[in-house]
């Protein structure tokens, strides 16, 4: 296989409450106050290969989006390691960090609030492929022409402002500004969630179609297991901040090992299915501030023991190209 195209070793994520009025009085007379930590990515590792189209899936509030913005330089990881292209992106400074992560592109699940409503889909497509020499100003036109193009837009919507377009059409303009600075990586989060069925099927058809047409990586984030299935070669899942499986698609689907995954699955309408192998997921997700010890799946897993409260259970090697971390590959849960 080809060296990876973006590694994560490690990597967390931790959001500090900023102290209150009160708190910080209470500080500046000596006392002791502590701020909760949300733990939104806790040490995951992974890796994505040129080319590939990999899902990113689990419930709101498991750090899906938050990993996301770190994969595309929106956060900083407050521990581990990033790497593009094989170099260490914390390791480069100013100019050179914001150029590594030009190549990672974002579009975010509302094209509305993403997109500047001041400024016309000219500007929007084209003042950073300008700004970053990719394009000369004086073939901005062109340039910004042959992009919308490529996302199913006339060039006439160059001259118009984002509210003048339908939901669908906004995202396509998002999809534009994000190609339009030829990136090797596209982070999608929650991309077609607001759009219409239908819509959402077109947009859906105009990835497949940029898949194929620009080479590039995508991580598709997302809640919804059924457009995954159908879209991405490979599946990750994440659970409260980790990732607790992955796989190729039409075998992580097929035989789910982690029993988050198959309570996950089995929410899933089917034609085929007659009787539930699995119980749907129970209960809620719990919070980042507090995650439940050992295994962050434990209060909810209907085959937990007491070794899943004790100690947190590793990725392992489930078979060919899979991973999953749980007690039950790895020595059993008592
Ligand atoms: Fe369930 Fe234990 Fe496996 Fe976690 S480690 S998924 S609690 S069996």
């Amino acid at each position: 296989m080809n060296a990876p195209l973006l590694e994560l070793d490690k990597v967390a994520k931790r959001f500090a409450r900023k102290p209150d009025v009160v708190e910080r009085v209470l500080a500046r007379l000596g006392m002791t106050i502590s701020h909760p930590v949300v733990h939104a990515i806790d040490e995951v590792s992974l890796k994505l290969y040129p080319g590939e189209f990999v899902g990113l899936v689990g419930e709101s509030g498991c750090g899906k989006s938050t990993l996301g913005r770190v994969v595309a330089g929106i956060h900083d990881a407050s521990a581990g390691t990033v790497r593009l292209q094989g170099q260490d992106v914390y390791a480069l400074d100013g100019e050179a960090r914001r150029k590594a992560f030009l190549k990672v592109q974002m579009i975010f699940q509302d094209p509305y609030s993403s997109l500047n409503p001041r400024m016309r889909v000219r500007d929007i497509v084209g003042e950073a492929p300008v700004v970053h020499g990719l394009c000369k100003a004086a073939e901005l036109e062109d340039y910004v022409g042959s992009v919308l193009k490529r996302v199913g837009l006339d060039a006439a919507a160059m001259d118009r402002f984002p509210h003048q377009f339908s939901g669908g059409q906004r995202q396509r303009v998002s999809i534009a500004r994000a190609l339009a600075v030829q990136p090797d990586l596209i982070v999608c989060d929650e991309s077609v969630a607001a759009l219409d069925v239908s819509i959402q099927a077109q947009v859906l058809n105009l990835f497949m179609q940029l898949r194929a047409d620009t080479g590039a990586t995508w991580l598709f984030i997302s809640h919804d297991l059924g457009v995954v299935e159908h879209v991405c070669d490979r599946v990750i899942i994440m659970y409260l901040g980790r990732i607790v499986e992955s796989g190729p698609t039409t075998d992580l689907y097929a035989d789910p090992r982690h029993p988050y995954t198959r309570a996950l699955l089995e929410d899933l309408p089917r034609l085929d299915r007659r009787k539930r192998a699995f119980a749907p997921v129970q209960g809620e997700i719990p919070s980042p501030l507090n995650p439940p010890t050992g295994c962050h799946f434990h209060p909810r897993c209907p085959l937990a023991g007491p070794r899943c409260q004790r100690e947190r259970p590793v990725l392992k090697s489930v078979g060919e190209g899979r991973l999953s971390a749980c007690h039950l590959d790895d020595g059993g849960v008592e």
